[in-house]
């Protein structure tokens, strides 16, 4: 699957699962949608995960207005990146107001790409 410009096969990195590479070069700030549906208050995200950060798949994403993505059940494209760590710099980001992965350095084409999950947009 093309949509986005993006594919999701088995990752570079060892153990990472999946991940998200391009499928053609991608220009700066290029979008891919996070996934989830509807953003939710951080209550319904509790109620969801009552175990909390045990529990918690690691698929909420806080956008900058304080509300969540869920991809939990609804994976989006956005959601199968992975961080690189130590391996493999960031190449994207998380776009603070819709949570999409957003191409930060040209990526080309069969490139993965990267971003840093930074612990400030996860729910804790
Ligand atoms: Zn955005």
């Amino acid at each position: 699957m093309k949509k986005y410009g993006v594919v999701v096969k088995p990752s570079g990195i060892a153990d990472g699962g999946m991940g998200l590479f391009a499928a053609r070069r991608l220009e700066l700030n290029h979008h891919i949608p996070y996934g989830g549906r509807k953003p939710v208050v951080a209550k319904t995200v509790k109620n969801r995960y009552p175990g909390g950060a045990k529990t918690l798949a690691p698929y909420v994403l806080r956008l900058e207005n304080g509300m969540y993505l869920d991809a939990h059940k609804y994976r989006g494209f956005g959601s199968m990146a992975n961080d690189g760590l130590d391996h493999s710099p960031a190449n994207a980001i998380y776009c603070p107001s819709c949570g999409g992965v957003v191409i930060s350095t040209v990526v080309e084409e069969g490139e993965e790409i990267f971003v840093s999950y930074g612990p400030e947009f996860w729910i804790r």
